[in-house]
């Protein structure tokens, strides 16, 4: 153990190396700073490691599968295709590791120095590092707090044996017959999804009455229309009560229609929320104050209540969202290089990786309504759009929300193919101020899903092209 007089002396200092630590690292160094970063686990955080990039990496091989199996509609047939499970969980490893190799390359590029262990601050300006039985301690200018978020545990349903959270369900080496999810939010929607088509029996018990609670019901309900199609059971206003785990399965009852009612699984997965990793920080003893609901509060600048103090990502309120963690940290790196950077009022697009994909930036036409706008509104079909006909892939539709009288872009939201990268151009169109006419008088290839953007823009405006205007 270092003494504390003669600890290191660091100048930038970032625990936790996820989407919002690594990335504030990188842009403190850029800026010049000597920073170092810690980490207990893996770089990369969950995003990396057991959240954003392993759940997107199982969802498309979900997708490659179900398109080799059910494309006879378009005059493909093939036999005999199978899935070779520990395979895809290899596939997907190895993209785990390009990214989190690629994150460490630049760390070492960046000359940011990295060290290995669990943090706990000591008193404001003092950690100490604790890697096995080496506990080191540095001293610190600015430190930024990144230690993001777990899954939330519910007290009659412990993560162990056969109950899982997400960690351990993008682990699991075999795929499961069945697989019951408490929870119908995007992680366990995704997921679910993504078993049942690998061809596990899957149930979903949702407590409120539909599932993708926060999105609007015109878009969950594609997605519950295509859980049915799967075979997917879904079970809303349904409370999980308790389990019993046998050695080969597990038996749920739950509460549903004012009647107790039993689903047995060989699996349970529990997704019913993330907890800020606010504990064991050595937070107790300084005055970092917390808000109501225990995530660390901060300034405009991410700053937490002690100055040189800053909390970024799933530690600090707001979507739980590796974009939002990253641009946190940008924005602590530059306050800490001396720039007036703020968080501002940014829009924060949502994407759900489900089938169909849904994406959402901004207001709603509900909440752009109580705000109090006369709102004209957008809508256009992938069914009247050349290429997604052409991709196989008709349904959904883009559902722009304006402001009538100055025509600002208020918001959208996209349920289809490639929804997350469509909602791209209206988080621009937003943050620059643009209207409904600036996207309409944009020329936008042709066939491309961004037409769709295009077409419901001239809609909105009353010229559409692709659709009869009302
Ligand atoms: C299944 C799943 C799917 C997801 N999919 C998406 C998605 O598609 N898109 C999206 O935007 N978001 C997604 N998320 C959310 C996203 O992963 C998080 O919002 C993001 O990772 C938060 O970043 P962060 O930097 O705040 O924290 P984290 O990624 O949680 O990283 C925190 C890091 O700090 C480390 N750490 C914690 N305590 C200490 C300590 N005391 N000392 C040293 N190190 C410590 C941890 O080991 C971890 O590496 C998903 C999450 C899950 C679980």
């Amino acid at each position: 153990m270092t003494e504390n007089g003669n600890a290191e002396q660091l100048d930038v200092l970032v625990i936790g190396a996820g989407p919002g630590g690594y990335v504030a690292a990188i842009r403190a160094a850029q800026l010049g700073k000597q920073v170092a970063i810690v980490e207990k686990d893996t770089v990369g955080g969950v995003c990396l490691n057991r959240g954003c990039i392993p759940s997107k990496a199982l969802i498309s091989a979900a997708h490659q599968y179900e398109a080799m199996t059910q494309s006879a509609g378009i005059g493909l047939t093939a036999a005999e295709v199978s899935v070779d499970f520990a395979k895809v969980q290899a596939w997907k490893q190895s993209v785990i590791d390009k990214l989190t190799g690629g994150v460490s390359s630049l760390f070492k590029g960046n000359k940011i120095k990295r060290l290995q262990g669990e943090a706990k601050l000591v008193d404001a300006n003092l950690v100490e590092v604790k890697n096995g039985a080496e506990t080191t301690q540095y001293r610190f200018r600015h430190g930024i707090l990144a230690t993001g978020s777990r899954p939330v545990e519910l007290k009659a349903f412990p993560f162990q044996g056969r109950i899982l959270s997400s960690t351990e369900m993008l682990a699991l080496a075999k795929l499961p017959e069945s697989l019951l999810v408490i929870g119908g939010g995007y992680i366990g929607i995704e997921l679910g999804q993504t078993f049942a088509k690998f061809g596990t029996k899957v149930t979903i018990l949702e407590g409120s009455d539909a599932i993708l609670p926060g999105f609007e019901k015109e878009l969950s309900r594609l997605v519950a229309r295509k859980l049915k199609k799967l075979g997917v059971e879904v079970q809303t206003e349904a409370v999980a009560k308790r389990a019993e785990q046998t050695d080969d399965q597990v038996i749920v009852t739950y509460a549903a229609k004012g009647e107790e009612r039993q689903a047995t699984a060989e699996y349970v997965l529990v997704t019913v929320g993330r907890r800020p990793n606010t504990e064991g920080l050595g937070l107790e003893s300084l005055p970092v104050k917390l808000t109501e609901r225990g995530f660390i509060q901060i300034d405009e600048q991410c700053r937490t209540s002690i100055p040189h103090l800053y909390a970024i990502g799933d530690l600090v309120e707001g979507p739980a969202l590796a974009h939002k963690a990253s641009y946190e940290g940008k924005i602590a790196a530059e306050v800490i290089a001396g720039k007036d950077s703020r968080l501002g009022d940014k829009k924060i697009p949502a994407v759900v990786f489900s089938d169909p994909e849904i994406a959402s930036v901004g207001l709603t036409e509900s909440e752009a309504r109580e705000r109090g706008h006369d709102v004209a509104i957008g809508k256009f079909p992938y069914a009247a759009n050349g290429r997604a006909l052409s991709l196989n892939v008709g349904e959904g539709f883009v559902k722009l929300v304006a402001d009538k009288a100055t025509g600002l872009v208020l918001g959208a939201q996209i349920i289809g193919p490639e929804a997350s990268n469509l909602i791209g151009e209206v988080g621009l169109a937003m943050e620059k101020g643009h209207t409904l006419t600036d996207i309409a008088e944009t020329i936008h290839a042709h066939p491309s899903l961004g037409e769709i953007i295009m077409e419901a823009a001239e809609g909105a405006l009353g010229h559409g092209i692709h659709q009869l205007n009302k």
